[in-house]
């Protein structure tokens, strides 16, 4: 319980990205529900969702109550038009064979094509940068679907201060969630504490710094958070890996984190790290100390025509670009 929304801890990522077959993702679902994970985070874009659908039965079938399970869906970027909004649910909905999701979010605020997996040079001449009012629209669809009982909360992704400040003016059904990138080398204190102080309940993706992300997300500058000193050290005191120190940290600072691993040998001891010693407030404190801000996903393929560098997509001076 966080924050007052009854989400699960800790959920397992499903973006098997260009390296794992939704077969593997499906197959990585059904282990994590049997060492205990309940929550899923899913998204049309991921191209799994029918495949995660049978596993859900599958696990609802043995006996674990659709009640007890959290399952997030994303509507993706060319679905923001407001007759589209309802449909691309839905088909999310069958695919993942359940007749309500517990979280629904916007993936990214901005309405631009781009095919999964093009190169971060590829730009869609359509390309728009944020556009209130058609956000707007899109939230009301959102809005909707909470009041046909078809989702239980709805929230955001990848947003920014200045965009939540324009949401939290105009909606009637606010978000109760914010997934945001997380993880020791890039906190986001600012944001963090804006959507706490909000009563959003912020979701960390990317919790151990996205190791194996494909290359054309990889830039000269990016760190490690899995081979930072100071992480290795806490590991060695408490006899855990990097990886599931970094979900005892994101866990106590108040964040859900939603690793992705297809492999039970990593999933199970993160898992398993929930229930270890807590980290103590001096090695919490050491932590906050290794922020590198090092933002991993800068999302260069919703740049529009005259946006000059991905920093763009972020509002870094505190007003939404243009
Ligand atoms: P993570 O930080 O979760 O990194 C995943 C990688 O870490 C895995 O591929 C694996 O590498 C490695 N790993 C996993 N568990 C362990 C372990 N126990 N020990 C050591 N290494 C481990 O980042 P992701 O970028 O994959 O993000 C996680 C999830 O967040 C996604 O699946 C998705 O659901 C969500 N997400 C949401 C976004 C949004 O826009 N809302 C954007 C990005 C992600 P290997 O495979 O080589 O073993």
């Amino acid at each position: 319980m966080s924050l007052g929304l009854p989400i699960p801890k800790i959920g397992l990522g499903t973006f098997g990205s260009d390296k794992y077959s939704g077969e593997q993702v499906a197959e990585a679902v059904l282990g994590a529900a049997e060492v205990g994970y309940r929550h899923f985070d899913c998204a049309a874009v991921y191209g799994n969702e029918p495949l995660i659908g049978k596993s859900l039965e599958t696990i609802i079938r043995g006996g674990i109550p659709r009640s007890e399970l959290w399952i997030t869906g994303k509507l993706w970027n060319d679905k923001h038009a407001e007759d589209d909004v309802i449909p691309a649910f839905e088909k999310s909905l069958s695919d993942l064979r359940l007749d309500y999701l517990d979280l629904y979010l916007i993936h990214w605020p901005f309405p631009n094509f781009h095919a999964p997996g093009v190169d971060v040079s590829s730009r869609d001449p359509h390309a728009r940068p944020y556009i209130h009012e058609d956000y707007m629209k899109t939230w009301r669809q959102l809005e909707e679907l909470v009041r046909r009982g078809l989702v239980k909360h709805i929230g955001t992704s990848n947003m920014t201060i200045p965009k939540l400040d324009l949401l939290l003016r105009d909606a009637k059904i606010r978000p109760s969630v914010n997934e945001m990138e997380l993880h020791p080398h890039f906190q986001q204190p600012e944001l963090f504490e804006y959507v706490v102080r909000n009563g959003i309940q912020p979701v960390g993706y990317s919790p151990l710094g996205s190791p194996s992300r494909p290359e054309r997300d990889r830039t000269p500058e990016d760190t490690s958070d899995m081979e930072d000193p100071v992480i290795l050290t806490i590991a060695e005191n408490h006899g855990l890996t990097p990886a599931a120190v970094s979900i005892k940290w994101a866990i106590q600072r108040g964040q859900i984190p939603i690793p992705f691993t297809v492999k039970r040998h990593q999933y199970e001891p993160l898992f398993q790290a929930l229930s270890a010693p807590p980290l103590s407030g001096s090695e919490m404190q050491q932590i906050s100390q290794i922020d590198r801000r090092c933002r991993l996903i800068k999302g260069q393929v919703f740049l529009w025509q005259g946006a000059e560098s991905w920093e763009a997509l972020w509002d870094l001076d505190g007003t939404i670009s243009s």
